[in-house]
């Protein structure tokens, strides 16, 4: 059986584990939570980051941060998981959903200017399969019509945007938040887990404070306050000791984890290239401007009867491909919210999008096989 993910471990993780636990630390912000911001912080030049227990929570602290309230609009695509719009419809925002790119799930840059209005506070660009959005464009707008940008970062780790500047910047350095998930189904795991990257600096203080149920406890244990108590509105948003430790084994591994996934995920594509061009099928475009960290390999489909026979033919030889998300402006929570715009490519890849199985132990060529039978 080949599973469609399995979470790759690296070997350290219960040994760190134990070492967090004997050491009688394992509530969060302790050393292992501290060395896993350092590095993210030193690597990909994040100002601040602070680790979270989902992506999800760092969504919603970053709703917070930006003082999202009743009535404000938000605009990302439609295309996307389902905690993206919830972490702003908890705080009472309407959800503009944008369309997908014609030939990529991510948001297609040149369809938002007309969905801004005056009460527009942000724009939430999604890096589909860790690919970037086209940056520039998304950054240019936020600045004309003074908007803040969140990155749902969530399946972008050590993946990178070259600007119209010639800068190379990491994902999740670009917008004024960005959201980060160590999901079992991402690059870089820790079960649950995920992180706030804080790039606009103005956030940092009030970020920590929301992190540590709206308190400045932060801020007295580096001993800048001589007693804590609540300050702000916040909640409990840091994941314990056990959880950053087995993070930090696998940190230890980013470049191996890395360069595993890069290879099976070249192999997919020019193993599949020739058929996926006499079938009718379309394999991932990289534009220039992003690199690729080997997230997610998919395929394209013709139609939805294709991808279905694709599906069912994987399947009897005991191989898991899935399909991805339901458009969000047609789902039952939110259907009847949507002004009713057709947003016709995210609709395309709701219907035709398959994911192929992919983790560091795959036996990649038996899927390869089955697919070209
Ligand atoms: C995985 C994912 C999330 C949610 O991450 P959690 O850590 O499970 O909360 C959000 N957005 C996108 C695009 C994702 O892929």
């Amino acid at each position: 059986m080949i599973p469609f993910n399995k979470p790759y471990l690296t070997g350290k993780e219960t040994y760190y584990i134990e070492d967090a636990v004997r050491s009688g630390k394992i509530s969060g912000n302790g050393k292992y939570t501290q060395k896993c911001q350092k590095f993210f912080e030193d690597l990909y030049g994040f100002s601040k980051c602070l680790l979270t227990t989902s992506c999800t929570d760092a969504l919603e602290m970053a709703a917070i941060l930006i003082n999202i309230k009743e009535g404000d609009e938000v605009i990302m695509p439609s295309y996307t998981f389902v905690s993206t719009a919830n972490a702003f419809v908890l705080r009472g925002a309407k959800i503009v959903f944008a369309d997908s790119r014609p030939e990529h799930p991510n948001i297609n840059e040149d369809t938002i200017e007309p969905l801004i209005t005056s009460k527009t506070k942000a724009i939430v660009p999604v890096h589909y399969a860790g690919v970037a959005c086209n940056m520039d464009k998304i950054m240019e707008l936020a600045a004309k019509y003074n908007l803040y940008v969140i990155e749902d970062a969530a399946q972008a780790i050590d993946s990178f945007y070259t600007g119209r500047d010639g800068v190379k910047r990491a994902l999740g350095s670009i917008g004024h938040l960005a959201a980060f998930s160590f999901h079992e189904t991402k690059n870089i795991i820790s079960g649950e887990g995920g992180m706030l990257a804080i790039n606009d600096r103005q956030f940092i203080d009030r970020a920590e404070i929301i992190w540590e149920k709206g308190t400045n406890r932060s801020a007295f244990f580096r001993g800048e306050v001589n007693k804590y108590g609540w300050v702000d509105v916040g909640s409990s948003f840091l994941p314990s000791e056990i959880i950053a430790a087995f993070l930090w084994a696998q940190l230890e591994n980013i470049e191996d984890i890395q360069s595993r996934r890069k290879q099976l995920w070249d192999t997919y594509f020019t193993s599949l290239a020739g058929w996926a061009a006499e079938n009718g099928l379309a394999l991932p475009v990289i534009p220039e401007y992003a690199t690729n960290n080997a997230h997610m390999f998919y395929l394209i489909c013709s139609s939805l009867g294709q991808r279905s026979r694709l599906i069912t033919k994987l399947k009897e030889a005991d191989i898991l491909a899935v399909f991805h998300y339901i458009s969000l402006h047609k789902s039952d929570f939110y259907n009847n919210s949507h002004d009713g715009r057709e947003l016709p490519y995210t609709e395309k890849f709701t219907d035709c999008l398959l994911r192929l199985p992919m983790y560091y132990e795959i036996h990649i060529d038996r899927v390869i096989k089955q697919i070209m039978r």
